[in-house]
């Protein structure tokens, strides 16, 4: 009987070393391991583990960089092997298709998230969560990052998505950014050339990737800014259907309309493909019911379009992110 079970097991471990080997790159591999870690980088890793729809396939490789200059020398080795890449924060805006992404996803998360206070000025690191970044501005009795509370991606993420809520945006209150562009430089956006814009900045126009911001705040009363996080949380949680995976609000919100009721007044409240649903709580938003694959989601964002284009003759753009292979 223990032998039996050792040879299933001892099976199960050559499936995984196969499956490690078929997801390719063998040139890349060591370098990438010497540069980052091995502890620091998986294969074939279901992508559905990190974004908040739950849902997306295989990154060939996966690296979590623990500092910039990873970031940097993982790129190099990448361009310099025609190997594509992907960045990616805490995944909260993006659908990944169930097919995955090929060649290397590099998530700049939780190890990049350093940070510095200096009077009215933070400088802090891509990878720190924007919830965690207002609550070290309310510590430091800095006003003005009040409106990110809930908004629960990376700050890299947030200036890519010129990310905002209630009022305000991260046009707000960044002075510069740190990133690497195409050719692979470090450089410095400085004010206006961010080009911010609704749910987009000069990232998205131009690429790059960001490693570093600062923010402008002001001195404020530390009880008044917890007391203003906390409301805009409680009227999130009224709002939004935060107990289910999502990406937020689906759509971005087309000129003289609110896009909720639009998909409301189609009809489509609780409206499904498979396992992706538009919420009950928010027709602004799909919500994974448990099992939806990327192709529900993609479906249903189709669907409810093409309702609304034939109701009311709006176009709604996706503000999520789809990437990933057909
Ligand atoms: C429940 C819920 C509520 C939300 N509420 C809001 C809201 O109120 N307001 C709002 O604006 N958004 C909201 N969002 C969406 C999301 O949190 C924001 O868009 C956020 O800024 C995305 O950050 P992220 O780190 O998760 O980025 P990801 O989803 O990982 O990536 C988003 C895009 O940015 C790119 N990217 C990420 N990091 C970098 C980097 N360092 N350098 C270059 N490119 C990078 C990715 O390639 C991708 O194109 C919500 C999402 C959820 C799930």
């Amino acid at each position: 009987m223990s032998n039996e079970y050792n040879l299933i097991k001892a099976g199960a471990n050559i499936k995984n070393i196969e499956k490690k080997q078929s997801c390719g790159y063998e040139e890349i591999k060591y370098e990438l391991e010497k540069i980052a870690g091995i502890e620091n980088i998986k294969y074939c890793e279901p992508l559905k583990n990190h974004t908040s729809f739950k849902v997306g396939g295989p990154a060939d490789i996966f690296i979590t960089p623990r500092n910039v200059s990873h970031v940097i020398d993982i790129v190099e080795v990448c361009k310099s092997h025609g190997v594509p890449f992907f960045i990616m924060g805490n995944g909260t805006n993006l659908i990944v298709r169930d097919k995955g992404i090929r060649g290397v996803v590099i998530k700049i998360g939780e190890y990049l998230n350093n940070y510095h206070v200096d009077g009215e000025v933070i400088e802090a690191e891509a990878g720190i969560l924007l919830s965690d970044l207002s609550k070290i501005a309310c510590e430091n009795s800095l006003t003005g990052l009040e409106f990110a509370c809930g908004i629960p991606g990376t700050l890299g993420g947030a200036i890519v998505m010129n990310a905002g809520a209630y009022g305000g945006e991260m046009k707000d209150v960044v002075i510069s950014t740190h990133y690497l562009n195409n050719e692979g430089e470090l450089k410095v956006a400085v004010g206006d050339e961010h080009l911010f814009g609704y749910r987009t900045s000069f990232i998205q126009k131009k690429g790059g990737i960001v490693l570093k911001t600062k923010l402008k705040l002001r001195i404020g009363d530390k009880e008044l800014i917890r007391q203003q996080m906390d409301i805009l949380n409680e009227k999130r949680a009224k709002s939004q259907p935060l107990e289910m995976p999502s990406a937020g609000s689906v759509f971005k919100r087309p000129p003289g309309y609110f896009t909720g009721p639009l998909i409301e007044q189609c009809g489509l409240k609780g409206y499904s493909i498979g396992g992706a649903q538009v919420s009950t709580k928010h027709c602004g938003f799909i919500v994974n019911k448990g099992n939806a694959s990327a192709s529900d989601i993609i479906a249903l964002i189709k669907f409810v379009q093409d309702k609304v284009k034939a109701e009311f003759g709006v176009h709604l753009e996706p503000e999520i992110k789809i990437v990933g292979e057909e």
